[in-house]
Order: structure tokens, then sequence, then C-alpha cells
């Protein structure tokens, strides 16, 4: 956090979290098709920013990412992914950023509930996890809206067989106000527990805009 960083956000997503603060990359897509060279070519043109970060969407699922990566790699780009850790991909990656998704994300109340059968069956994968926890350096972020959420988290960082210092909780909230109101309990989670606090600095600095 506070690294300034260039972001490669892709369209499409296999979740629909009902928080979603992208969601022109999941409920509604969009975006232009750009190559990967294209890609590789503004990063170069960037030599400012060492730190990459491909997110999403679901940047994990499609498989230009391994060339985008190794490309990225090649001009020695320190490369972050940000993924619901529920798809493999073999990418080149400096540190896996991996935010499994909680049962507060299902969407059960939005759009009739159309996609929560779909998003609950798919928003865990253990196997995938182990496999990126096992295969990269990463970190293991979770999206939280209430304390009970907390109970959850612990079964799943057991699952993945995580120390505490690998785990951030980060505040759900798209304005400082409701962030402001979750951090106070929070904090205290996180000391108890031993996990990291992790504020969201966009929001916090920029408001909930696009392309910050
Ligand atoms: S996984 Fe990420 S991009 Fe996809 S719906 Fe959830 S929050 Fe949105």
């Amino acid at each position: 956090m506070g690294v300034p960083s260039l972001f490669i956000r892709v369209s499409g997503c296999n979740l629909r979290c009902v928080w979603c603060d992208t969601p022109y990359t999941s409920w509604q897509p969009e975006g232009e098709e750009w190559s990967v060279e294209r890609i590789l070519d503004s990063a170069r043109n960037e030599p400012g920013y060492r730190h990459i970060v491909v997110t999403g969407g679901e940047p994990m699922l499609f498989g230009e990412i391994v060339p985008l990566t190794q490309g990225l790699r090649a001009l020695r780009r320190h490369i972050t992914i940000e993924t619901a850790g529920t798809v493999f991909q073999p990418v080149a990656c400096d540190l896996m950023s991996i935010s499994p998704k909680l049962r507060n994300s299902t969407p059960w109340e939005r759009e009739a509930g159309r996609f929560a059968q779909m998003h609950e069956q798919a928003r865990l994968r253990p196997e995938v996890l182990r496999k990126l926890i096992a295969d990269y350096e990463y970190q293991l972020k979770f999206v939280v809206r209430k304390p009970s959420d907390l109970d959850e988290i612990r079964q799943l960082v057991e699952l993945a067989g995580a120390p505490e210092e690998r785990v951030l909780l980060m505040p759900e909230g798209v304005t400082p106000e409701a962030l402001a109101e979750r951090s106070v309990w929070l904090v205290e989670v996180c000391k108890q527990a031993g996990y990291r606090y992790c504020p969201r600095l966009h929001v916090m600095l920029y408001g909930n805009r696009r392309g910050v």
C-alpha cells in the first residue's frame, strides 16, 4: 500500500459479489479490447512505475494473462495479481494477492438473486487456493462487513494453512464514512487475531472513482 503503481484492469468475472465496487467489470462488463502487445507497450512507456498490479474483474480467467505477465517480467516490473483465488494460471507473479469471497458477498437480494446460486457455488475453490499459496509469494485479503464474518475467515485461514501475518482484513465500503465506521471495530479484531488491517487508501484519497 502506498507504492505508486500502474494498474491493468481486465473486464470480466466469474463471480457477482453483491458489493462489487467495479461492476463495470462484472455485473455490466465493459471496455475495449487491447492486445497483449499494446498493454506491454503502455507499460514500457511508463518506466516510472516499477510496480504493476493486474486486477479485474478476475484476471486469472483469461489465458492471455500468462504471456502478459511474462512480458511484464521481461520488463523487470514487480507484478502483483489481484484474484479471488478460484482459477489457476501459471503466471509470472511476485505477489499473489488472493481475496477469497465470504458469504457476505453472495447477491441474494440483487437482481432478484439470479446470480446467487452460481456465485455461491463458484466463490470458493480450496484446491486452487492451496495451489496459489504453494506456488507464489502471497497474501490473503478478506473484505469484511460485520464482526460475525470472523468465524468464516478463521475457518478459511485454517483451510489454507496460512499464518496470521499473511492475512489482511479490509472493511467493505465505498465512502470514507462507511469505512471509518467499520474500521473502529475491525482494527480491534485485527489486534486480537494477529491479522493485518488494510485500509482502502484509494477511496480515502480520491473517493470511489474510476481510474485512481
Ligand atoms: S470477484 Fe471482484 S470483480 Fe468479481 S464480482 Fe467480486 S468484487 Fe467484483
